[in-house]
């Protein structure tokens, strides 16, 4: 018993030096009066070549555990404020959280990712494997931009498929029953391949640093099934059921592939009108906000618009990427125009064999 008393007084004698040494260690924080703040400033203005700031924090934290960039970790936490809460700059959403359609409104901010040291968020849109062998391929993207330490977002509709289909199908078929099922065949045909696609690309990662940590390379988000224009729809049409169909069924693939490739990542779920266009009438965007909120979509629109579709430029590629790294929105019609604090470049998978050049040269210009 005395043996152990005396082992406990000599525990807390030392835990007391500890805690003595530590003091010493630490230099005393400075009090965050106006006056303190005041003279803490003059001090740092008149000593800045010599004296090391005293007045942070210099305790010693613990390593984070590393949580690679484009989940919901970064989402769940920044979302509400980011994206919904009143009094956050939230781009060109109007400052109201209770905004009507207001999942509908085509954000230009993504809050899973950092802004890159080369300006912009690279996003790709369209189908991830080209439809002849000189268009672009996801997979191509990713491994040209991985080795760069650039991030590729795609925002994919299901291979091989378009409106045409839809037309085809709603022509041969005369009943909503027998469109749907025609549709939900046609995408049930493609669910493997679209999984496997997307896990292809969402296995990648980028080189990783110092401490062994590496990021993700890429994300798949949903730009539809079909690639439909939406503007025209209108609710309980046989396009818009099956427009919505097809928006679910590309969740449904991503988060299968997701599950698959990175068990346990809670991932972040971004849409992207076709077009851009969202829907005119007001009964579809009032359901359409239901269904994206049911799903937690966020709809991304751009920042930095090169037409690449149309140009097939490198050229404006590169200038739409300089004028990010200015915080200045671009478009090849006006050149640079507005600000922006976190750009969002929108390009084409379909185009990356034409307009590469431009991207990785503006990457590379640090
Ligand atoms: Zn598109």
């Amino acid at each position: 018993m005395p043996k152990f008393k005396t082992l406990l007084s000599i525990a807390s004698a030392l835990m007391l030096l500890k805690q003595a040494h530590a003091k010493d260690l630490n230099p005393p924080l400075v009090e965050t009066t106006l006056d303190s703040k005041k003279s803490t400033k003059l001090n740092t203005k008149k000593n800045t070549t010599d004296t090391p700031i005293t007045d942070e924090k210099t305790d010693i934290l613990t390593p984070a555990k590393f949580i690679p960039a484009g989940g919901t970790a970064f989402l769940t936490k920044q979302a509400d404020i980011d994206l919904f809460t009143k009094g956050k700059n939230i781009g060109n959403v109007k400052n109201n959280p209770k905004l009507s359609y207001r999942r509908l409104v085509q954000r230009t901010m993504m809050p899973t990712e950092e802004r890159p040291f080369y300006g912009s968020t690279l996003t790709f849109d369209d189908q991830l494997v080209g439809d002849n062998p000189s268009s672009g391929n996801a997979i191509d993207i990713v491994n040209d931009l991985a080795p760069l330490k650039a991030r590729s977002i795609f925002f994919a509709n299901v291979p091989m498929v378009s409106g045409k289909n839809i037309n085809y199908i709603l022509a041969k078929n005369k009943t909503s029953e027998k469109r749907l099922q025609e549709t939900r065949k046609l995408l049930e045909s493609k669910r493997a391949e679209l999984i496997k696609l997307t896990r292809n690309l969402i296995k990648i990662k980028l080189p990783a640093d110092d401490n062994g940590n590496a990021e993700y390379a890429c994300e798949v988000f949903n730009h539809t099934a079909f690639h439909q224009n939406m503007s025209q729809l209108k609710v309980g049409s046989d396009r818009y059921k099956i427009c919505i169909m097809g928006i679910e069924f590309i969740e449904e693939c991503l988060d299968e592939a997701y599950l698959k490739e990175r068990p346990g990542w809670d991932r972040a779920r971004y849409f992207r009108f076709p077009f851009l266009h969202a829907p005119k009438y007001a009964a579809t965007k009032a359901a359409l906000n239901e269904t994206f909120t049911k799903l937690g979509l966020i709809s991304l629109g751009e920042t930095q618009d090169s037409k690449d579709f149309d140009n097939y430029s490198h050229k404006v590629a590169y200038a739409s990427m300089i004028a990010a790294k200015e915080n200045r929105r671009y478009n090849p019609k006006f050149g640079k125009y507005g600000r922006t604090d976190k750009p969002i470049a929108l390009f084409h998978t379909k185009t990356w064999p034409k307009i590469k050049r431009g991207i990785i040269k503006a990457i590379k210009e640090k």
